[in-house]
């Protein structure tokens, strides 16, 4: 955000007029290395167009759109001129607040302004400043932005009575981030204050972060003793803060016609809480200005409602913001709208339609500059009020989602698509043709060339699949023929693209349709080189990927060699992107909310993929730091790198096993050379989804064949198909469900097809089959021998089913194997065979002893567990930083399962992503877990992590996470103590 600091303030400045006053400013401006010298002729040109005056002896003088070639950095100047000078409009100035920006950074300080304006005596004190202090001070009077949006309303809810209407407005609040359990636990025990007309209200000013008022309606007409129950507010109190929440709600009273609100819809109460009567006409409109509503598009807007014959207030949609006049210049620039924002006008009374046609006209053509319309899909529009209220402060670690260990120091890229405006039709086709050829060589030729430099990496392979797609003789021809039937170049190359995409997203093939991304990457290309718009490339140099999301395939497409952290707006450390970023070894945060997208590339980034946590343009004293942790860092991997293959023991020498999880056959050698002992969770549902219908037992034995023989004799713990949930396969079609993750899922949804679960266990068994004679098969019970003492020629096959729920689904698959194992001739299938259960629902720990007295092994899968132990879906993007599997209630039901096993002589291994953190590796080994299976290039990390304690430290660290009530503390005490 760009704020005004004292550095940004020249005291005592004379001119003899205003024309030498704005030659000051540019000189100024010049200095600080914002502008060029150009600048200059652009503030002249600006003013002479129409005053800057902004009131209260302020002018904000600025260079005009054409001017902004010469800008060199976004930055402030205030200068002031104690003496005065005469404004050619008649005003006289003191100060000249001189901001420059590419962007819409100045539009805060623009609002800042505003709000000094109504200040008694500002113009004397900021004449008579003799500090900069005193003037900062001055201008900069920070404003705390209440919250009232469609995020704190609460509208038909299936409430009882007030207080649990109460209670939804306080949980609504501490959602939106205004305020805390502590809030929500006051207003609980609170009897609302009748407000009268049905309305009703708690507050409390307890753990309040923001102030905010929230609203809850019920779903239907409720009473409350002996009056109508309209709805229920609850104001998050925060010094004189929420004052101007509480004028509204006054009048709101005074309307007399609150209690209309019932059965209102969101678009109504705001409307109606901003301050407009019920009679009012409403318009909305978007603001198209690239740069918002900044002073000159604010000017022209308040010339338009001061033509019209009746009063025309306006309000901010999105930030719940009380209607000000569209006749008052400060109020609406103060407003401090952005591009995309809409705005709505009201007014009442004869001739209001007509007002209100004429002002969202006015705003429609651009208020005096030429705009593009707003496409929603494809722009970041702001509609996020936290990202345009509260821009990410620099210096100060943000938190947000650990999703993939390691720490990354790097500038941003922030992704962002470009838009393109073209014409739809042309008049020449020849023309058109050309142009078309000309941009798809052009295209081919950065494609080539971006292969040559990327070769030997992994995105080589993409951007070649790339070239292959553009010089495809099909796409081509389609876009000739629309070009032929008066197409534009441009119109035609996107149908064709679209036409191929939309094809392609209907393939079965997951891995097939995932392609339609592809091509419309290709297809952008052609497109930036017809309309002359650079796409963005990221740079040359490292860089941390900022995103709203990524897609598994989008973070399989990494060019990893470039890319040393992902920080997305979205997603969850469960997510499958995120499991994939970690078995790239890429350091990532999500789920960091969607003001990351606003950060500007090249800022510099510390990410913090262990903790979550990342800071933008840091200090160079925290930059010191940080790169020292980072060394350290690449010390531990080169360390841990060199002893992977030593066994992995605590200090003291107690043994536990780690494995590695894998989603690809082909990756199992690639495992064992990264240390990994074994393979303990084969996600068999990964091959499925690489075919186009399901995959035959001789293809099945094949791939499962692969990794036994990488394996080496090592143990392969292969998991039955896990689809359904987050996991669709399309050749297996189901029925929409409600809740999918509670539906058919897992063993469940593999019982409804067992010829397809026989096939599955058959092929396994088959591709176990030892290669010759055994020499000795490993002790059943407890884990396999470990890999030095490995017997090559037996081929230990560990089959587990997920998402038992109870022994009942394990009998019935215990039977199919039983009898696979009796049809099977001896030789042809695997010998050293157990089959074992995932620990995945609460249900299956809580009778882990029903379970243990029948199945060969547990492996805890925490991502799940996590999920169903506290109600929240994996992914979810606003839950996912409370979903820790280390939350205590996680690690109580881990403990009964290792004891139910340990009872019975059966091993249990930990296969969610629990595995690899850090922190909880001495909790998993302190509460009795005998393997640990994590991401293959966590294994070497994972190793080292059980060297650095010994198993009384371990049960140490467990009795304490277990004697803690929320995950939260379980941290705090294991992270700091
Ligand atoms: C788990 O749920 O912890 C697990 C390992 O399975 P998946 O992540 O594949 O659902
Ligand atoms: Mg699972």
């Amino acid at each position: 955000m760009l704020t005004l600091s004292q550095d940004d303030i020249l005291l005592g400045c004379e001119a003899p007029d205003w024309r030498g006053a704005l030659d000051c400013a540019a000189e100024a401006l010049q200095q600080a290395g914002l502008v060029a010298a150009g600048y200059r002729d652009g503030l002249h040109a600006r003013e002479a167009q129409s005053s800057t005056f902004l009131g209260s002896a302020i002018a904000i003088p600025h260079g005009t759109p054409e001017s902004r070639e010469h800008v060199r950095a976004t930055g402030v100047r205030v200068l002031q001129f104690p003496r005065g000078i005469d404004w050619h409009d008649g005003n006289r100035v003191h100060v000249l607040v001189t901001i420059v920006a590419r962007s819409d950074a100045h539009l805060d300080i623009l609002r800042q302004l505003t709000h000094v304006l109504d200040r008694e005596g500002v113009v004397e004190r900021l004449a008579a400043a003799d500090s900069r202090a005193e003037i900062a001070g001055l201008l900069s009077k920070a404003v705390v932005e209440a919250r009232l949006d469609t995020g704190t309303l609460c509208l038909g809810f299936p409430a009882r009575d007030a207080s649990e209407l109460a209670l939804a407005a306080a949980a609504r609040l501490r959602q939106a981030g205004c305020a805390e359990s502590t809030f929500v636990a006051a207003v609980a025990n609170q009897a609302p204050h009748d407000l009268g007309q049905g309305l009703w209200l708690v507050s409390s000013a307890r753990g309040v972060t923001r102030p905010a008022l929230a609203l809850a309606t019920p779903e239907s007409l409720l009473t409350h003793g002996d009056s109508p129950l309209v709805g229920v507010f609850c104001l998050a109190a925060q010094g004189d803060a929420h004052r101007g929440l509480l004028e509204r709600l006054l009048t709101l009273l005074e309307s007399g016609s609150a209690g209309d609100l019932a059965g209102a819809d969101a678009a109504t109460v705001l409307t109606r809480l901003a301050g407009e009567s019920a009679a009012a006409s409403t318009r909305r409109v978007r603001v198209l200005n690239a740069h918002g509503l900044h002073a000159r598009p604010a000017k022209q807007l308040v010339q338009v409602a001061r033509a019209q014959s009746v009063a025309i207030r306006v309000h901010l949609e999105e930030g719940g913001g009380q209607a000000v006049s569209a006749t008052s210049l400060t109020k609406v620039i103060g407003l401090g709208a952005r591009r995309g924002q809409p705005l709505v006008f009201s007014a009442e009374g004869e001739g209001t339609e007509a007002a209100l046609d004429a002002v969202c006209r006015a705003v429609t053509e651009g208020l005096g500059e030429s705009v593009l319309p707003f496409d929603e899909s494809r722009e970041h529009h702001l509609s996020d009020t936290q990202a345009m209220i509260e821009p990410l402060p620099e210096n100060a670690p943000q938190a947000a989602v650990a999703a993939s260990p390691g720490l990354a120091i790097a500038p941003a890229f922030v992704l962002r698509l470009p838009r393109f405006d073209y014409p739809q039709r042309a008049d020449d086709p020849a023309v058109e043709n050309r142009r078309l050829d000309e941009a798809m060589g052009e295209g081919a030729e950065q494609l080539e060339a971006l292969v040559r430099q990327a070769r030997g990496c992994e995105v080589a392979q993409i951007l070649s699949m790339h070239e292959a797609m553009l010089t495809d003789p099909e796409l081509h021809q389609a876009a000739r023929e629309d070009i032929g039937e008066g197409a534009s170049a441009e119109a035609a190359w996107w149908h064709a693209i679209e036409t191929a995409a939309h094809a392609q997203e209907m393939l079965a093939d997951r891995l097939l349709a995932e392609r339609a991304a592809d091509l419309r990457d290709v297809g952008r290309r052609v497109l930036g080189l017809l309309c002359r718009i650079e796409l963005p490339e990221p740079p040359d140099i490292p860089y941390i990927l900022v995103a709203d999301d990524l897609g598994p395939s989008d973070v399989a497409r990494l060019d990893t060699a470039r890319v040393r952290g992902l920080l997305t707006a979205r997603g969850g450390a469960t997510a499958h992107s995120a499991i994939l970023a970690r078995a790239l070894g890429i350091p990532a945060a999500v789920g960091a909310g969607k003001r990351v997208l606003r950060l500007a590339n090249d800022t510099l980034l510390i990410l913090d993929g262990d903790r979550g946590r990342f800071t933008v343009a840091p200090s160079e004293e925290r930059l010191a730091t940080a790169e020292q942790r980072l060394a350290d860092q690449h010390h531990r991997e080169a360390e841990a790198w060199e002893a992977r293959h030593r066994t992995a023991t605590t200090r003291d020498g107690h043994r536990v096993e780690v494995a590695a999880n894998l989603g690809n056959t082909a990756h199992a050698l690639d495992a064992v050379e990264r240390g990994a002992e074994g393979v303990g969770l084969l996600r068999t549902e990964f091959l499925f989804m690489a075919h186009a219908s399901a995959p035959n037992l001789a293809t099945q034995v094949e791939e499962y064949r692969e990794a036994l023989d990488a394996l080496d004799g090592r143990p392969l713990v292969a998991r039955t198909l896990d689809v359904g949930g987050d996991k669709p396969l399309p050749y297996w079609p189901m029925p929409k469900e409600d809740n999918p993750f509670l539906g058919l899922r897992g063993i469940r949804l593999s019982l409804t097809r067992p010829e397809m679960l026989e096939t599955q266990l058959r092929a396994l068994l088959m591709a176990a089959a030892p290669a010759a004679e055994p020499e000795q098969a490993p002790a059943a019970g407890l884990k396999p021998a470990p890999a030095a003492a490995v017997n090559k020629n037996a081929r230990p096959l560990r089959i587990m089913l997920p998402m038992v729920k109870d022994v009942g689904e394990f009998r019935t698959v215990r039977a199919l194997l039983d009898r696979l194992l009796e049809e099977l001739p001896q030789a042809e299938r695997a010998t050293d065979v157990q089959l074992g259960v995932m620990i995945e629902v609460p249900s299956a720990a809580l009778l882990a002893p029903t379970l243990a007295a029948e199945v060969d092994f547990f492996s805890v899968g925490t991502n799940d567990l996590t999920q169903y132990a506290l109600a929240i879906d994996r992914g979810h993007p606003d839950l996912a930083a409370q979903s820790d599997g280390l939350h205590p209630a996680v690690l109580r039901l881990i403990e009964m399962t290792v004891a139910a096993a340990h009872a019975r002589g059966k091993w249990v291994g930990v296969c969610g992503e629990l595995a690899s953190d850090a922190t909880a590796v001495p909790v998993l080994v302190g509460l009795g877990v005998d393997e640990l299976s994590v991401s293959a290039r966590q294994v070497p990390l994972v190793k080292a992590r059980l060297r650095e304690f010994d198993l009384a430290e371990a049960r140490a660290q467990a009795t304490l996470a277990l004697a803690q009530s929320t995950a939260e503390a379980v941290r705090d005490v294991l992270e700091t103590g």
